[in-house]
């Protein structure tokens, strides 16, 4: 997508600091980080979010699922974490390329979400 800023990451249009790369999938530390480990992993190819997905993503999805546990550990995040995909205008989505966060580091988390 010609537009899309994490499309424009993944070609190296924009700068990112890389945590990992492979085919499918491109890492990258979150720009604006909400606690010490905050990276973002998401599918090379263009999908706007969760809500777009079909069976033809099911092994890019699975892949970063697989990925998440292992770059936050070797992030230091090696007790757990807390992945956050938001979705659509009530997830709160602000950039349409689906991105799996992983937010972590050796603090506990606060509360997931307030109650609505
Ligand atoms: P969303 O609210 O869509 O789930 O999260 C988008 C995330 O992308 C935010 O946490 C924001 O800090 C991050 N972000 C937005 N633009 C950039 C960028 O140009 N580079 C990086 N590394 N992160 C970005
Ligand atoms: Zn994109």
């Amino acid at each position: 997508m010609d537009n899309c800023i994490f499309c424009k990451i993944v070609r190296g249009e924009i700068p990112s600091r890389k945590v990992y790369e492979d085919d499918l999938v491109y890492a990258f530390h979150d720009i604006n980080p909400v606690a010490p480990v905050h990276f973002m992993l998401i599918p090379k190819e263009h999908v706007d979010s969760m809500a777009q997905l079909g069976q033809e993503h099911e092994a890019v999805m699975g892949h970063i699922m697989v990925l998440a546990h292992q770059l936050a550990d070797s992030l230091g995040s090696t007790e757990g974490f807390r992945t956050i995909v938001n979705t659509g205008r009530i997830g709160r989505q602000d950039v349409m390329h689906l991105h799996v966060h992983v937010i972590g580091g050796p603090a506990v988390l606060p509360p997931m979400l307030v109650r609505v």
